[in-house]
């Protein structure tokens, strides 16, 4: 499962959705057309792109800390809280997060998981600070013992950097990581994922470019993930593994506004059991029970 923070299908809008507006070669070449609120289903070869609710029946902007939450524990988390909140979860849905993440569940059944994300140091400093704020999937590791992963581990082949070349670690950290391609780091992912029975990557540039921080760059960082993308798509073993890209809200489909947007998130699947979960998956809060489903 690859999770990007922030992407919705928006309008085709040459101006103000970056998808129309750069080339993305995932859903112009894998795809043949790009999603947008008037084409939001498309199927080509077995790989579907389609809409998953993720406002959930509750006013407001859809955030990350209940969207995700919805994801990762498959509960309706903004109808818990009353409303949609983050980009942390609320307090009241720690209990659920410890209890029902994903990760626990594949766990309990004595199946192997992985979060291929690596953290810096300053990461690991910040832990150690007392009570962080952590986000929903970092939560839901630390609750069930799944190890993070540090940069030797990105050193030795063995995880991702949250931006897939590591080229900001080395610029803004200090690292002296190998800068790879997009492509080295999708075999990477396909590679540990064909060890597992879950594996989740994370992306959330995305988000920060839909809130403006991005300014200037945002046609590279596109890139990457569309390169990234692209090759994980072309080049899984379609016979053994099942993808499912998601997303917790929609953002950066819409550069005309720097908070997230109403749209319906931009959900992708293939392989194996892409096709059942493109017929199940409505609203982000069923995706956890489809994994569930297919990993039987
Ligand atoms: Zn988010």
């Amino acid at each position: 499962m690859i999770f990007i923070d922030g992407v919705g299908i928006g309008n085709e809008d040459y101006q103000n959705n970056p998808f129309f507006k750069y080339p993305f070669k995932t859903f112009t070449q894998i795809f043949g057309k790009t999603p947008s609120i008037k084409d939001q289903v498309i199927e080509s070869n077995n790989s579907f792109i389609f809409p998953a609710d993720a406002r959930l029946g509750v006013e407001g902007f859809p955030q990350s800390g209940t969207g995700q939450t919805a994801i990762f524990c498959g509960v309706n988390a903004p109808k818990i809280v009353g409303k949609h909140f983050g980009p942390y979860p609320y307090s009241t849905l720690l209990p659920i997060i410890q209890e029902q993440n994903i990760f626990k569940y594949f766990l309990k059944k004595n199946k192997k998981v992985f979060f291929a994300n690596a953290y810096p140091k300053p990461f690991f400093d910040y832990l150690k600070s007392g009570k962080p704020r952590l986000s929903v999937t970092s939560l839901s590791c630390r609750f069930s013992g799944v190890r993070l992963n540090h940069a030797t581990d990105v050193k030795k082949g063995k995880a991702l950097t949250a931006e897939i070349t590591n080229e900001k670690w080395n610029q803004k950290l200090g690292y002296t990581l190998p800068v790879i391609k997009s492509e080295t780091a999708a075999r990477r992912l396909l590679k540990i994922a064909f060890q597992n029975s879950f594996t989740l990557y994370e992306y959330y540039l995305t988000d920060y470019i839909g809130h403006g921080r991005h300014e200037g760059d945002i046609e590279p960082v596109l890139n990457t993930l569309d390169e990234f993308l692209f090759a994980i798509l072309s080049e899984m073993d379609r016979s053994n593994t099942t993808l499912l890209i998601c997303s917790d809200h929609g953002n950066v489909e819409d550069l005309s506004i720097k908070t997230h947007s109403l749209n319906p998130s931009l959900t992708i699947s293939a392989g194996k059991y892409g096709k059942y979960l493109f017929d199940t998956i409505k609203d982000i809060s069923q995706i956890k029970k489809a994994i569930i489903e297919i990993s039987r």
